[in-house]
């Protein structure tokens, strides 16, 4: 794709214009060398304008009702509330198999065809640190272009859930019925990510059993301690088809930002983002240096070959290369 001056991508952004938006964010995303200056001057020049948002993460297994969720939060946030909102997600599928769990199909018919909705798909190359990097940066850009409502969404495979929770201010987890509850990732772990839990498709005959879950989700959460904020996790009920909870959701999602927000733990969960943000970016800056050294790229095949022959151990191994990288 032919690039465009500075000014032009800044302008556009701010201007809220989706298609120089959707073109930054190819920028930001790529991984030609040739792109990186102008990706970080558009990135230096944007930040100002962002962090004015909502950010909202959300997973749930494949099946959960993800997308239907969105499209349906979505368009009641545009129609209802006069809101407007960014959809990114993060998945972990693509950068390993090349195939996605989110799904090819179409997801989020109304909100794709909505004008206050701008829906940007996973990042496909790389590895999870790099992707979620550049959802991070997609945020920002989207943020600068004036979207108030940021929806991350992820599926429940561990990793991502951390990478989604520690770019957002409120991480909710969709949750099915009695479909098995080691499968959906009740681990500890996700539960201490926690902000909210909603039980989704609470319709028709599904709906006496969506509660029933609610009631014990919301008994097991109950047994954690609160965060240090005050806030516990609330557990809610919700169809997507009806729209009956959604509008609840919302408020939840609301009523943590006025807590938060009120108590300067907004900005602490923020500031404290941006300084693990920080050191991942040094870790993959100081990998690929690492990688990308003459002695390093020279030396490492050889040592991998003697480790894996057990003539060498693993610590010897990583001494020499990190000695061979310091001098160099
Ligand atoms: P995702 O994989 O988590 O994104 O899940 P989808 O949103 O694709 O939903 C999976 C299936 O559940 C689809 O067939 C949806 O039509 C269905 N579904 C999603 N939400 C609801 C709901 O609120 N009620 C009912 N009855 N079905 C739903």
């Amino acid at each position: 794709m032919r690039r465009l001056p500075l000014e032009q991508y800044i302008e556009g952004v701010l201007g809220g214009d989706r298609v120089i938006l959707a073109q930054a964010i190819t920028v930001v995303e790529s991984d030609l060398p040739s792109d990186a200056e102008l990706a970080a001057r558009i990135l230096d020049r944007l930040l100002p304008y962002s962090g004015n948002s909502m950010r909202v993460g959300i997973t749930g297994v494949p099946g959960a009702g993800k997308s239907t969720f969105i499209d349906a939060l979505g368009m009641l946030l545009i129609n209802e509330y006069g809101e407007n909102l960014a959809v990114l997600s993060i998945d972990p599928s693509s950068p390993v198999s090349g195939g996605s769990i989110l799904g090819d199909k179409t997801r989020m018919e109304r909100l794709a065809a909505a004008e206050r909705a701008f829906i940007r798909p996973s990042p496909s190359r790389g590895h999870l640190g790099g992707v979620a990097r550049r959802t991070r940066e997609t945020m920002l850009l989207c943020e600068a272009a004036g979207y108030r409502n940021i929806f991350v969404e992820t599926v429940g495979v561990g990793q991502s859930e951390t990478a989604v929770r520690s770019m957002t201010d409120f991480f909710l987890l969709l949750m099915l019925a009695g479909a098995g509850d080691e499968l959906q990732g009740m681990k500890r772990g996700i539960i201490e990510m926690l902000d909210g839990m909603t039980i989704t498709k609470a319709d028709g005959d599904n709906k006496p059993k969506a509660e029933r879950a609610r009631a014990e989700y919301e008994y097991a959460l109950h047994l954690f301690p609160a965060s240090a904020d005050g806030w516990s996790p609330p557990v809610l009920t919700c169809s997507s088809v009806t729209g009956e909870g959604l509008a609840e959701v919302w408020r939840m999602i609301l009523d943590h930002r006025r807590l938060v927000e009120g108590k300067g733990f907004l900005a602490e969960r923020r500031s404290r983002q941006a300084l693990e943000w920080m050191n991942e970016l040094l870790l993959i800056g100081i990998e690929d240096s690492f990688r990308n050294d003459p002695k390093v790229a020279e030396r490492l095949p050889q040592l991998r070959e003697e480790v894996r022959r057990g003539s060498v151990t693993p610590f010897a191994a990583s001494r020499d290369l990190l000695r061979l990288y310091r001098i160099s």
